[in-house]
C-alpha cells in the first residue's frame, strides 16, 4: 500500500518535471524565433527609410556646394548623384565644436580628381529635410509593427503559462 503511493509519487514527480522540461523548450525556441522576428522587422523598417530617404522630394531637388580645394572654383552636385555615390572618398575635419567635410570629386573647372569642401549648412538642410519626410510614416509603421510583435509575444508567453 505505502509502496504504491511512493511509487505513484515518483511517477508523478517524473511527469512534473518533464513537462516543465518541456515548457522551457518551448519558451527558449519562442524566444529565439520572436528575437529573430523583431530583428527582421527592424531591418526591414531601417532599408525602407533609407530608400525614402533617397527618394525624397528634398534629396531629388536639393543642390550642394562644394569649393575646390586645388582651385578654389565653386561648384553644384545634386544631392542625387552624392547619394548614388556613397563610396566617394570622405575627409573630416573638426575644429571646436563645427564638421567641415570634403569629398573627392572631379572639377568641373581645374578638371582634377580632387579634394573639394562641402557646403555642411545645405548638406544638413537637405539632409533634416528628408529625413523629415521620411520619419513620420516610418517611424508610425516602426511603432506599429512593434506593438503587435510585443503584444503577440505577450500572448504566447502567457498562453504557455496557462497550458503549463
Ligand atoms: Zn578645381
Amino acid at each position: 500500500m505505502l509502496e504504491e503511493l511512493r511509487e505513484q509519487m515518483l511517477a508523478e514527480q517524473a511527469e512534473q518535471i518533464a513537462r516543465l522540461q518541456l515548457r522551457n523548450e518551448i519558451r527558449t525556441a519562442g524566444l529565439i524565433i520572436w528575437g529573430v522576428l523583431l530583428l527582421g522587422w527592424v531591418i526591414f523598417c531601417f532599408v525602407k527609410l533609407m530608400k525614402d530617404l533617397h527618394n525624397s522630394e528634398s534629396m531629388k531637388s536639393g543642390e550642394i556646394a562644394f569649393t575646390c580645394e586645388t582651385c578654389g572654383a565653386s561648384f553644384q552636385v545634386s544631392a542625387d548623384s552624392l547619394a548614388r555615390h556613397p563610396f566617394t572618398p570622405v575627409k573630416t575635419v573638426r575644429t571646436g565644436r563645427t564638421i567641415r567635410q570634403s569629398r573627392r570629386l572631379s572639377c568641373p573647372y581645374c578638371r582634377k580628381k580632387t579634394w573639394c569642401r562641402q557646403d555642411m549648412a545645405q548638406s544638413y538642410q537637405i539632409g533634416m529635410g528628408s529625413l523629415g519626410e521620411a520619419a513620420g510614416k516610418n517611424l508610425f509603421r516602426f511603432l506599429i509593427g512593434a506593438l503587435v510583435l510585443s503584444a503577440a509575444g505577450g500572448v504566447f508567453f502567457l498562453a504557455l503559462n496557462i497550458i503549463f
